[in-house]
């Protein structure tokens, strides 16, 4: 990746190509967004995706276990079913395969500039459009939709001494796959939901495992199963049996919100499920003492799986319930002084979220830098639009995340609100469009006074939700059928809206 501050902002001179819209990512979010502009009849788009291929989250993250921990028949797009799915929670080269195909079968490679990132993006209030640079060269843009992806900067703790360590050093996003782990003493940093799908998955093959807990997560059984070949035949042969089966999930899914959103004591039945799943599985007090959280289930990801606790219990693993302290050249130090001696570290430490690279990088109204107008608290209009950056619509923005359903069905939400404010803006010959301050911080201030209630806030823990202000700008706090209520029409009493610049077309 290039440096964010070498290229912040700088737009480069040349001859620009124009793009009605500009496509920022070719994940589950860009690919949604050209696959719907087709549909609305706008083929003058391009796709910049940085990687080398389509997928996006499922492209990058290639560690063993990798996979969804939604239910396929739902963690796809409701215009695509796959009646193929092999299992009912699919491994990662599945959902990147469908991915790729979902491209193919809407004829969008050709739309996309692999291997080109967008270093900078400015308005341009006189030309009504966006400036867009990219490792491919210069473009312009009358729209931009990004889709950068909610966890896909992999983040690294700065620990002192990493960069003298003599070993391997990896981020589970970011697989090394030439080093081979066979016979290796590794250090496993996390515990969240990559190192539940990657520990057991290396156990087998490693000398010794240290697993670095900071805190522990509250685990269910895992649900995953094959889907068998006559289910798959129903599948194709009754395709609105698959879209039951999706609708099941959905509600399923949903109903975790009442005790999420509106009465986490109503939460304490699961954590029931969890614990007894945690006694059944770890008969060590000891370890089962150190394997229980210390906050209410739900506030942070609850994460399933059948093999987590067994892994934790094989003789070549090792729990240690603290961070790091720092790491030596041949191994890393745990805070009681004690030095473990491994040759492979491993981060499953997660993602920048709430600091996502891309805001520096994109300059509104008078070249005010998104970075600088969320100043570590990032606030949009229903998660799509920001006040003083026309023209811009974010897939998975602020407060559109969630714990417990799949971020599809909100990806494909926002898509309707987008085709449609774009619809509204052809409707009334506008080139500009630009969310009013105050319909955004009305909006933002019911989602905090919301958030005040949820398990997310009165739980305890400390999560990768919050922001760096200790606010949570990450979690959708409401049953997710509000926000596509909320979405499914664009509401131009929000917005300001105004006519091209002379010349432009809309
Ligand atoms: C291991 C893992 C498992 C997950 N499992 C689930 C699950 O089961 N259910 C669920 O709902 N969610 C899950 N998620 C969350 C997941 O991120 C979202 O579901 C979904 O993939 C988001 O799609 P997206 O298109 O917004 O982002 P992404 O899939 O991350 O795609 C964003 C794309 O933008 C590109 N990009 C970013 N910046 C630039 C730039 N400057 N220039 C060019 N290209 C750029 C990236 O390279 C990337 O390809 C998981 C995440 C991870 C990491």
């Amino acid at each position: 990746m290039v440096d964010t501050q070498e290229h912040e902002g700088t737009i480069s001179a040349g001859e620009p190509r124009h793009v009605r819209v500009g496509i920022l990512g070719a994940g589950f979010g860009g690919l949604g967004t050209a696959i719907r502009l087709g549909r609305e009849g706008i083929d003058d788009f391009v796709i910049w995706e940085r990687h080398e291929d389509v997928g996006g989250t499922w492209w990058a993250n290639t560690y063993p276990g990798c996979q969804c921990d939604i239910p396929s028949h739902l963690y796809s797009f409701s215009f695509a079913p796959n009646p193929e799915w092999s299992r009912t929670y699919p491994m990662q080269p599945e959902l990147r395969d469908y991915l790729r195909r979902c491209a193919e079968r809407f004829g969008l490679i050709e739309r996309i500039r692999f291997g080109c990132e967008v270093l900078a993006a400015e308005w341009d209030e006189a030309a009504g459009r966006w400036r867009v640079d990219t490792s491919d060269g210069p473009f312009t843009a009358d729209v931009l939709v990004a889709a950068p992806g909610p966890l896909s900067e992999p983040s690294i703790p700065d620990l002192p001494g990493l960069g003298g360590f003599e070993g391997e050093v990896f981020h589970t996003a970011t697989w090394n796959h030439d080093h081979d782990l066979r016979g290796k003493r590794v250090a496993i940093v996390g515990t969240g939901a990559s190192a539940i799908q990657v520990v057991p998955a290396i156990q087998p093959l490693v000398e010794q495992l240290t697993v670095f807990q900071r805190t522990p997560p509250w685990v269910v059984p895992h649900r995953d199963r094959p889907i068998t070949e006559p289910e798959r035949r129903a599948y194709r042969r009754f395709p609105l049996l698959q879209r039951l089966a999706r609708a099941g999930v959905y509600f399923g899914r949903e109903l975790l919100v009442p005790g999420l959103a509106y009465q986490p004591r109503i939460m304490k039945a699961v954590e029931r499920l969890a614990r007894a799943n945690l006694r059944r599985e770890i008969p060590d007090p000891e370890l089962r003492e150190r394997l229980t959280p210390d906050y209410a289930i739900g506030c942070k990801r609850i994460l399933p799986s059948s093999s987590w606790y067994r892994t934790l219990m094989e003789p070549n693993v090792d729990v240690v319930t603290s961070g790091v302290e720092e790491v030596r050249p041949n191994g890393v130090v745990c805070p009681d002084g004690s030095v473990r001696e491994v040759d492979t570290i491993i981060f499953a430490t997660g993602f920048y979220v709430t600091d996502i690279p891309i805001a520096p990088r994109v300059r509104g109204v008078g070249g005010a830098r998104l970075s600088e107008v969320w100043d570590g608290s990032p606030r949009a209009y229903r998660g799509t639009a920001v006040a003083g950056f026309p023209n811009l619509f974010f897939l998975v923005g602020p407060n559109t995340g969630l714990g417990h359903n799949s971020i599809v069905f909100m990806i494909e939400a926002q898509l309707a609100y987008v085709m449609d404010a774009l619809k509204a803006m052809r409707r009334r010959g506008a080139g500009r469009i630009e969310v009013r301050r105050e319909a955004q911080e009305a909006y933002n201030a019911r989602i905090q006074e919301r958030m005040g209630r949820t398990v997310w806030t009165t739980g305890g823990c400390s999560s990768w939700y919050l922001d760096s202000k200790g606010k949570n700008t990450t979690i959708w706090p409401d049953f997710t059928f509000r926000f596509w209520n909320a979405t499914r029409r664009f509401d131009p009493e929000a917005y300001e809206l105004a006519p091209a610049p002379a010349g432009v077309t809309t």
